[in-house]
């Protein structure tokens, strides 16, 4: 089951990607033909909110689906962000891959790079962007603008004190997080906030890929590529903390509530992490990519 956020005829709507990846099935239609009822809601908040009673209806629809159902054609609809404005900041974990935690830090040390402990900082909604959509280049402020695919991981239920053995029952679904930063920031305000809290500096999407879809999130490759030139390309195998230990970390204080996002940091290949430094130019098209979810692709604003 993948959900999308998608707008068509000036309308915002939530569905499922057909199985052939080339429509979308609005969920509300759907239930409406093929049950004569109206319990499903019309934004993927409230859909993650409902939890299982939703989930359930879901199945139904898709043990119905067949040609009459309603559907629109992918190339008919531009798709949101899957969740296109967070209830609160995105989670965000830094330096969980080995490799990146190498490149980022410029030491061949790891006992020096790695951290001990998860780091975590966070992104306002105001950061999130759909797929496709322009990314500002922020240019009266920042001259190295970079990119990090990542493994983004929704919360299904509210979660607090959750133990690690049983945090996967937390989890909705999985998406991708383009995690973009602005290294000069990053560096100049040490604290990471303004280098990463930009306005449209976490691209989202393209869909939820729902958890039953992905038994395994420690298993996926994970890539980008700039204007088609592959920078990225690893295993979320490579994690440093694992989605569990990042969720039992997280909501020992935090109450992780439906529709929350963790972003599970980047693996290396990463602008900075060249010598020279290969940051984005204007124009640039980012095309990020996830094993069971899909491609993210954004531009930086010319
Ligand atoms: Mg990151």
């Amino acid at each position: 089951m993948q959900f999308v956020t998608f707008q068509a005829n000036g309308k915002t709507d939530i569905g499922i990607l057909s199985a052939d990846s080339k429509a979308v099935i609005p969920l509300q239609a759907a239930e409406r033909f093929y049950y004569k009822s109206a319990t499903l809601p019309g934004t993927m908040q409230e859909l993650i909110e409902q939890g299982d009673a939703a989930m359930d209806m879901v199945r139904k629809i898709i043990a119905k689906l067949d040609g009459a159902c309603p559907k629109v054609p992918l190339s008919d609809v531009q798709l949101l962000a899957p969740i296109p404005r967070p209830r609160k900041n995105i989670f965000c974990v830094g330096k969980n891959y080995v490799e990146h935690a190498l490149e980022f830090e410029k030491t061949t040390d790891v006992n020096l790079a790695v951290p001990k402990v998860p780091v975590i900082f966070t992104k306002p909604p105001t950061c999130v962007v759909g797929p496709g959509a322009i990314v500002k280049n922020h240019k009266h402020a920042t001259s190295q603008l970079d990119y990090e695919v990542e493994l983004a991981v929704v919360i299904g239920k509210t979660a607090f004190r959750v133990a690690k053995e049983n945090a996967y029952d937390y989890v909705f679904g999985y998406t991708i997080m383009n995690d973009v930063s602005a290294r000069d920031l990053q560096k100049l305000h040490a604290q990471w906030v303004m280098g990463k809290a930009a306005d449209t500096f976490a691209p989202l999407g393209p869909c939820i890929t729902h958890k039953s879809g992905i038994p395994d999130p420690h298993n996926l490759y994970i890539k980008t590529s700039i204007n088609g030139e592959l920078r990225q390309n690893a295993n979320t195998k490579q994690m440093v903390f694992d989605i569990p230990t990042l969720i039992a970390t997280l909501s020992s204080v935090i109450t992780l509530e439906p529709g929350d996002i963790i972003a599970t940091g980047t693996p290396s290949g990463v602008g900075v992490g060249f010598n020279p430094p290969q940051f984005m130019n204007f124009g640039d098209e980012m095309r990020l990519e996830i094993e069971k979810i899909g491609v993210l692709v954004n531009t930086i604003e010319k």
